[in-house]
């Protein structure tokens, strides 16, 4: 069998996570991931291990696939920090479906085999999670169990975000070369292009100059199939498909913390657009496919800058709270505050434990996890790759020999320039080992045991390290990470240095919810108010940038997100801008959605209008440029920003003072 992968994943043990990043899946571990039960029904049930769950959405899948995403992201944060509670918690739910397999072979809930609406959505979710665990163990009862699943499954896997199962079906072929297994996944493509589902998923719509419609979760899921195909097949035209959905993305819905606007549908990319959480999951997730198929490192820089900005900007910092829609300028978050177009007025803009639908509740457990353990690759020709970049150790056999060999990546990035990578082989092996230069690093530098050598660091590019690696020798990457002035829609900037996206620091005063029925004493639901000025107009542009920004260093904590502990701060020059404030509003337009069944047992997602009517505050848009000038404050002052993964309340893009101001 042929595979056209250009790099494959490793055993999710063979990394081990070291550094803030251990400590961010300990904190997984004490908080949500360890305890979703707090988040109440469905993660409170016997999830997939117990009687068929009563459904609260209209669908049957519905508290399935909330399980699964949790079940995924449990197993393998258990996995990589070696826990054996979470692992506990994980594996007894799939032994329980491998042990309930129907005679024909199905896994899953009884409740969800006939066929429906997006009826095998949650299984492919739940399969993720037997996948980690066979990556992990080797566990032998898996691939034909799932093998046996799909080739005796008479549900089509043609619909709308069924055909997403593709994704296991590859992985089956890929373990198996059972040409049944792909020729399934192959049908259930072409039939669902042929459908009328999903109309701006389809290759025509993709490659289309313009932006789409579609739901934000089934899009970033969906894309990825074609790339999954190709790798099976070799056939360009499957990867073309998904090229154009991501560069689709970037041209219309791209927000700037590294995630497409999606709230739920994709947005613009307005100062006030959003995300929902579950898309920083499965954005990242099909990116990191998107580089397992094309090679190319853009991918990969994509999934740090959504790692390192929107997901722990989206997270409460000690990972018992999160948002639903998370918004690169928010300045308030309390339970009447969410600007989104959905649920808008609502506290879905909050942090807490169940900040809206379950969905990303239980998606938010994947993030990380699936980061660490996609970090170190392996090339098509075998060239060890540490995709993503971070303080981890890698365990693994190199060359014709399999010689075993321990590379310790020793580093605080993305808060430091520098990254080491000590190679610890069994014995004197020659083998390669790969590093990936980032797009936004103009001026990288490769240095062994000391030295400086001549491997050319061009930016976007893999500088392959080929050499006979001896004990200790000692691979530096130097990274070093210019401050970046980046326009945004409406006038606004903003400032990046590296990987990291910087936010003004807003004292947060955070207050229990004690109306959340889902909060706790343990794990409140919070409403988090500002309690400094925000409403800075930063006196910046590209020219002045390097000389009026004052870029301070403070020491590196195993918990560099935390709003405290923030490793880098950016001092700025600002001037206040008058009348910039919240909106106090009385009503509210909003996009909703409903389910409608139709007498097959399938059904569509039905969109209206409504108006909500209460006491909302909201996060205003940005001051119109026109009118700047006449608003700024007398007084020239300096504020701080820092890393937008340590604030929870922020302003990101900043109206820009006109350059003959003062
Ligand atoms: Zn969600």
């Amino acid at each position: 069998m042929k595979q056209h992968a250009r790099y494959f994943e490793t055993y999710l043990t063979s990394t081990t996570p070291a550094g803030w990043l251990q400590r961010w899946l300990e904190l997984q571990k004490h908080g949500l991931t360890g305890h979703l039960e707090v988040a109440g029904y469905p993660f409170n049930t016997r999830m997939w291990a117990g009687p068929a769950l009563p459904m609260t959405h209209g669908e049957p899948w519905w508290p399935y696939e909330q399980t699964a995403y949790w079940i995924d992201g449990l197993i393998r944060c258990g996995y990589l920090l070696g826990d054996d509670a979470l692992l506990k918690k994980s594996k007894q739910q799939i032994d329980h479906v491998l042990k309930h397999a129907s005679k024909d072979g199905y896994l899953g809930p009884k409740s969800c085999k006939r066929p429906m609406h997006a009826g095998r959505w949650s299984h492919m979710i739940f399969f993720r999670a037997m996948i980690a665990h066979y990556h992990a163990t080797g566990d032998e009862r898996i691939v034909p169990a799932l093998e046996k699943h799909y080739l005796s499954d008479t549900a089509p896997h043609n619909g709308h975000r069924d055909v997403c199962n593709v994704e296991i079906m590859c992985w089956v072929y890929g373990m198996t070369g059972n040409k049944a297994v792909l020729g399934r996944a192959l049908k259930a493509y072409k039939e669902y292009l042929d459908s009328p589902a999903d109309q701006n998923l389809k290759p025509a719509a993709l490659a289309r100059n313009a932006p789409a419609t579609e739901h934000g979760v089934t899009f970033c899921e969906t894309i990825k199939v074609g790339a999954l195909l190709y790798m099976c097949t070799g056939d360009a035209q499957y990867l073309k498909a998904s090229m154009d959905g991501f560069k689709k993305l970037d041209r219309f819905h791209m927000l700037i913390d590294g995630i497409p606007s999606s709230t739920e549908n994709l947005r613009g990319k307005t100062d006030l657009d959003a995300h929902e959480t579950c898309d920083i999951a499965d954005y990242t997730w099909s990116a990191g496919y998107m580089f397992m198929a094309t090679g190319k490192t853009a991918f990969l820089d994509k999934i740090e800058r959504a790692c390192f900005n929107a997901a722990p900007g989206a997270i409460r910092y000690d990972f018992k709270g999160l948002q639903y829609f998370s918004c690169p300028n928010q300045t308030i978050a309390a339970n009447n505050t969410s600007h989104a177009l959905m649920a808008s007025g609502s506290h879905w803009m909050s942090y807490r434990p169940r900040p809206g639908t379950e969905c990303c509740t239980a998606q938010v457990n994947r993030i990380i996890p699936n980061y660490a353990a996609r970090m170190w690759m392996r090339g098509a020709d075998g060239a060890v790759t540490p995709a993503l970049y971070g303080p981890s150790v890698c365990q693994t056999e190199v060359g014709s020999g399999k010689v075993g060999v321990q590379i310790k990546e020793e580093t605080t990035y993305p808060f430091s320039e520098r990254i080491d990578f000590l190679v610890c082989p069994s014995k004197t092996v020659e083998f390669t080992l790969r590093l990936r230069i980032p797009g936004w690093c103009a001026k990288g530098r490769v240095l062994i045991n000391g030295k400086p050598t001549r491997f050319r660091c061009k930016p976007g590019t893999f500088v392959d390290v080929r050499r006979t690696f001896e004990r200790n020798d000692r691979v530096t990457l130097e990274l070093p990470m210019d401050l970046k002035l980046v326009r945004c829609k409406n006038g606004g900037i903003a400032i990046e240095r590296g990987p990291i996206l910087f936010a003004l620091k807003i004292r947060e005063r955070w207050e229990v919810d004690g109306d959340d029925e889902n909060s706790t004493r343990e794990f409140p639901a919070y409403n988090c108010y500002p309690e400094s000025a925000w409403n800075y107009a930063l006196d910046l542009d590209e020219q002045t940038l390097l000389k009026s920004v004052e870029v301070v260093h403070r020491p590196i904590t195993a918990e560099p997100f935390f709003p405290d502990q923030a490793p880098i701060e950016l001092r700025v020059p600002a001037y206040r801008v008058n009348g910039w404030r919240l909106r106090y509003l009385k009503r509210l337009e909003e996009e909703a959605a409903e389910f409608v069944e139709d007498d097959n047992g399938g059904g569509r997602w039905r969109a209206f209008t409504k108006v909500n009517r209460g006491d909302f505050v909201v996060t205003p848009p940005l001051p119109s440029p026109g009118t700047l000038a006449k608003r700024l404050g007398r007084k020239r002052e300096t504020v701080t920003l820092v890393p937008y993964g340590c604030t929870h309340l922020r302003i990101t893009t900043f109206p820009q003072v006109p350059r003959k101001f003062g």
